[in-house]
């Protein structure tokens, strides 16, 4: 099964609220057939229009990735990419009845562990793997992601640096695979900074932040609850630089190809990744094994 498409084995549900919104929504996970890819289908809106999630469909990668087609928009998809990527799932019809993905604790585990729990099956065609032949590179100011030839899989590392605040430099490699993912990299939950988060609250965005789905990094090190402000239980003691290898994960996965690479990124965040996903995407059309 190891190079064949994948979907889930039934449909499972999961109600949550968005992180931006605050909104309650549901979503139902529904098997799907080979080469459909991954698409959302927003079921509160009339004819439940159909977004697929790929490099094409990406409207904004500021702060989190929404895609939209034809004014129909679907927000914070990222963590839910990333769960898609690590369990090499390449077919599955989202259904869902708003315009954000829930937030669940603010990582990849719980849709990891849902999607999982019904059973992967392979399905009858291969998955679409690219072999990157080329280094490629994008770059926003200092921070940058390049991306070379690597035949072994997919490769990522990150250095996380902000230049002498918040947490000292870090750096964290790891080899992609399932179970790496799902022990590694899955349980790692979202963070702000502190001085980020602020704006974001006078902007009245974040109304679905908890004290159960994101952490706040302040400027002396130290990493607390969002709301409480009271002292956080980390998964990892370098839970946020594993979150920025989660979220590359998922923005990758926007080019839907299994990807053999090795990927450098340094503070890179959404925007880049998602340049990096569609650079890679272009340069691997007419390359596609099946
Ligand atoms: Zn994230």
């Amino acid at each position: 099964m190891k190079n064949q498409q994948r979907t889930i084995a039934r449909v499972v549900e999961y109600s949550g609220i968005g992180l931006f919104t605050g909104e309650e929504v549901k979503l139902r996970f529904k098997p799907s057939s080979v080469n459909t890819g991954i698409n959302f289908i927003r079921t509160d809106i009339e004819g439940n229009p159909k977004i697929p999630a790929n490099v094409e469909t990406v409207s904004d990668c500021k702060q989190q990735i929404s895609l939209k087609k034809q004014g129909v928009e679907i927000k914070s998809i990222e963590h839910l990419m990333a769960a898609l990527a690590g369990l090499g799932i390449d077919n599955i019809e989202i259904e869902i009845n708003g315009n954000e993905v829930p937030a669940g604790d603010g990582s990849s585990l719980l849709f990891t562990q849902l999607l999982k729990g019904t059973g992967i099956v392979p399905l009858e065609k291969l998955k679409k793997t690219f072999f990157l032949q080329k280094e490629l590179k994008v770059s926003n100011g200092d921070a940058s992601i390049i991306a070379r030839p690597y035949d072994k899989g997919l490769s990522l590392s990150y250095i996380l640096d902000f230049n002498g605040s918040f947490l000292n430099r870090q750096c964290f490699e790891i080899e992609m695979t399932e179970s790496n993912f799902s022990t590694q990299i899955a349980p790692a939950r979202t963070f702000g900074l502190s001085t980020i988060v602020e704006e974001f609250k006078k902007k009245g965005l974040g109304k679905g932040v908890t004290d159960e789905n994101s952490l706040i990094l302040h400027e002396d090190g130290t990493i607390t609850k969002p709301l409480s402000m009271t002292p956080a239980k980390l998964k990892f003691p370098n839970e946020c630089i594993r979150h920025k290898i989660l979220d590359i994960i998922g923005d990758l996965y926007l080019t839907n190809l299994s990807l053999h690479a090795r990927i450098v990124a340094i503070k890179s965040g959404h925007y880049l990744n998602a340049r990096m996903a569609e650079k890679i995407f272009e340069n691997s059309k007419n390359q596609i094994n099946n």
